[in-house]
């Protein structure tokens, strides 16, 4: 979860300083949890709560995904809500078939940093962040970006409209592909034996398990060495090729999420992915998480942040971010504008930015072909797309389902699906 906290992109690892009373739990490969069941084999990543952990699960023999959260009350309470959380999310899915994450199993482990509550959910790949990073921050092909986009609608109309939850955090790093980029990399696929003790102990593999699982590697070894060559041979500067990666995702992180109309807090979402009306104090529902797919849907197509604000002489980050959007997105509508608890804060009753006078006016069309070379065309029909999710007034933004019939990704765009302005 995000906790009002710019992305935890910009640090590379989750630092010593937390490993402490209230903070992490230290893990070593072959460490073992839940009564066993767990062995921990690498770490997959890291957030402000938790370190995720792949861990072997040796009752059903795959690999999952551990998440250990920090044990001090307030991580042990969030834990306690993601679990609540993730628990109707499960149920309303028996078989699934939806972008979300799930929830395998959950309990609470001891460790010399305290009781850290542990939830197992399924072992997925490597995030968005991580695939734009591959494609080398070049902008993914319009098909892939349509395909995640598609995805990531899917697991959010769930959300919306079946079990009324609002993520609340969404961006590319809590969104992650099904499979890692890398099929060696993938240890299901890869077929090396788990690790079942710790190595300095002597990695100890029941012989069964072993043998089962060096016939599975065999097989794999001769299929993945051939993908593997392709990633490798690669030239440094040509752009990757996305044709073996499984494109498909699920949202995960739902430490943040809340019920609609039960909000947990006013400050939610990651800085760059946060709607107008959270920062200007008007409440939110469902469409907050609109406003980031939409943030997210531009970061796929051109490796960029579509707003990154700073503080600056005589503004704060808010009012930077307020007038990044309006350069981009024209005006702010008074009523939207004043209509907040910050508003005061930032606009003069005029709907003006009050300590921000001079924006400079540039449409999101002449961004994608001026500073990111698409075909008219393409940025003319994605920035339809785009504007629709970039609403100000939140009701007027379209739901995922919505969105999901819009022609920019194939739906057929028929009437009943048209809004008043002919777009969707
Ligand atoms: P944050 O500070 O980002 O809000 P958090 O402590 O709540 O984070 P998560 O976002 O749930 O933790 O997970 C942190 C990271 O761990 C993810 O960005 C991802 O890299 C990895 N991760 C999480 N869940 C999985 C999973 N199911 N499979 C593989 N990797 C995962
Ligand atoms: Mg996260």
């Amino acid at each position: 979860m995000s906790c009002w906290s710019s992305s935890s992109s910009e640090s590379e690892d989750e630092g010593r300083d937390a490993y402490r009373k209230g903070g992490y739990h230290a893990v070593r490969p072959g460490d073992r949890f839940g009564a066993g069941r767990y062995v921990a084999q690498r770490k997959l990543g890291w957030g402000h709560f938790s370190t995720v952990w792949l861990a072997y699960d040796l009752r059903s023999n795959r690999y999952v995904a551990l998440k250990i959260q920090k044990s001090a009350a307030e991580f042990a309470e969030s834990a306690r809500h993601e679990i609540k959380i993730l628990s109707a999310i499960a149920e309303g899915d028996p078989s699934s078939s939806r972008s979300v994450v799930r929830l395998l199993d959950s309990f609470i482990h001891s460790g010399p940093n305290d009781r850290h509550i542990c939830l197992v959910v399924e072992h997925l790949g490597d995030s968005l962040l991580r695939l734009i990073k591959f494609n080398r921050y070049t902008g993914l092909r319009l098909p892939a970006v349509k395909h995640i986009c598609k995805s990531i609608l899917s697991g959010l109309d769930y959300l919306h409209r079946q079990i009324g939850i609002i993520h609340a955090d969404l961006k590319p790093e809590n969104v992650l592909l099904v499979a890692a980029i890398n099929p060696a990399k993938d240890p299901a696929r890869s077929g090396a034996p788990p690790l079942l003790e710790r190595p300095e102990g002597g990695a100890v593999f029941s012989t069964a398990v072993q043998r089962r699982l060096r016939r599975k590697a065999k097989r794999a070894v001769a299929k993945i060495a051939q993908r593997r060559a392709s990633f490798i041979a690669l030239p440094a500067e040509r752009e990757r090729s996305l044709d073996d990666v499984d494109l498909d995702c699920k949202i995960v992180d739902f430490g943040n999420a809340c019920w609609a109309g039960r909000p947990l807090s006013d400050h939610i979402q990651t800085r760059q992915y946060r709607a107008p009306e959270v920062i200007i104090g008007s409440g939110y529902s469902f469409s907050a998480d609109l406003w980031s797919f939409g943030c997210i849907a531009f970061e796929l197509a051109t490796g960029e942040m579509l707003f990154s604000p700073k503080d600056g002489q005589g503004f704060t980050e808010d009012e930077d971010h307020l007038a990044q959007m309006m350069e981009l997105l024209g005006k702010i509508p008074k009523k939207v504008a004043l209509g907040g608890a910050r508003s005061k804060d930032y606009f003069d009753r005029h709907g003006d930015l009050k300590r921000i006078r001079r924006l400079k006016q540039w449409s999101l069309e002449e961004l994608l072909v001026e500073k990111y070379s698409f075909e008219e065309q393409a940025a003319g029909e994605f920035s339809n797309f785009l504007r629709a999710v970039l609403e100000y007034e939140p009701e007027e933004r379209p739901s995922a389902g919505r969105c999901l019939q819009h022609a920019w990704l194939g739906g057929d765009g028929t009437a009943a699906d048209r809004g008043e302005d002919g777009q969707l």
